[in-house]
């Protein structure tokens, strides 16, 4: 009992650290049922190019619909399953749901890519690029570019071999990637070295400051010429206001996401808000060359 946490790490007994325990392993049982009911739902927000209207794709994000407290977000659970099976079973859950959004959307006539949130723990786990690639021959109607897996930018400098590895083999079949969270890391510069990038996402913290302050908005001017210094796709995140759109236009940064444009919603609302916001659906990207 006193020993946890890999070799050599021995813990007083503590009743607390029981009673956490309990806690935290009630939880996960918890979200294992509401798992095995299907309460988790995706929710999509949609990515913009502000200077054509048009709708690049939609991200997933994740939540639970629950019984009595409503729709939850991310924050409330996500914590929770990180470490544990649930994390990879809900990962895999996300990657089939997503595919299958694609192909209902596409039976509805629409062409809407997708991008979904992986963990780097599920990233690099045994076995999931061959489910990834699985699944992709399962939907077969699918264009595999349709499909963005979007990883923050948390990869640890001691595996950020393996994690391009890893990534070098998804995009070997056709899937994009973007870099989450751009800014925030630790080894920013180095991950757009090492890593097989097709887009960074730059981060909301540093798009919110833009309107009040000068090294926000040089910051933001600095990671757009770099990425089109090395050829890569650049969409700024929390895209609140008009203020910011127009900034972001300015600063060569038409691609955008955020609650200024549409908040999340369910699936079922998309294809409605597509219709009311006169937005192009752009073809996805296989067939048009690049995004950019
Ligand atoms: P993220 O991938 O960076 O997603 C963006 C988050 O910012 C989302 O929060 C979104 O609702 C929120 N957001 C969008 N526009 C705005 C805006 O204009 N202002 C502000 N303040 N926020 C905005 P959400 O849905 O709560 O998700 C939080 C995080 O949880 C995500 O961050 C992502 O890292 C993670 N996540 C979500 N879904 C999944 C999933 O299916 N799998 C995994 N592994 N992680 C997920
Ligand atoms: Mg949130
Ligand atoms: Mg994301
Ligand atoms: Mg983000």
């Amino acid at each position: 009992q006193a020993k946890r946490g890999g070799k050599n790490r021995y813990q007083f007994y503590n009743p607390l650290n029981n009673q956490l325990e309990a806690m935290c392993k009630k939880e996960i049982e918890r979200l294992e049922q509401a798992f095995l009911e299907e309460e988790f739902v995706l929710y999509y927000q949609p990515k913009v190019n502000l200077l054509t209207d048009e709708v690049i794709g939609f991200e997933a994000l994740l939540r639970w619909s629950h019984p009595e407290r409503g729709i939850l977000e991310p924050a409330d659970f996500l914590p929770v399953i990180a470490g544990t099976r649930l994390e990879f079973s809900m990962g895999e859950w996300v990657i089939d749901a997503v595919l299958r959004q694609i192909q209902y959307w596409k039976s509805q006539g629409q062409d809407i890519s997708i991008s979904f949130n992986i963990s780097t723990s599920h990233l690099m786990s045994q076995g999931f690029t061959d489910y990834l690639e699985t699944m992709l021959a399962c939907y077969s109607s699918i264009p595999n570019a349709m499909l963005e897996m979007e990883l923050k930018e948390s990869v640890t400098s001691d595996n950020v071999f393996e994690v391009a590895k890893t990534l070098s083999r998804c995009r070997e079949l056709g899937v994009t990637i973007a870099l989450d969270d751009f800014g925030t890391g630790c080894s920013s510069l180095s991950h757009l070295r090492e890593l097989p990038i097709d887009t960074i996402k730059i981060a909301k913290s540093f798009v919110s400051g833009i309107p009040l302050s000068q090294k926000d908005k040089s910051l933001v001017k600095g990671i757009v010429q770099i990425t089109q210094m090395l050829g890569i796709s650049v969409i700024a995140e929390g895209v609140e206001s008009a203020t910011h759109s127009s900034m972001l236009l300015d600063l060569g940064c038409p691609l955008a996401q955020g609650y200024g444009i549409a908040e999340p919603m369910p699936a079922s609302q998309v294809l409605a808000w597509l219709q009311q916001n006169v937005v192009f659906l752009i073809q996805p990207p296989d067939q048009l060359g690049s995004i950019l």
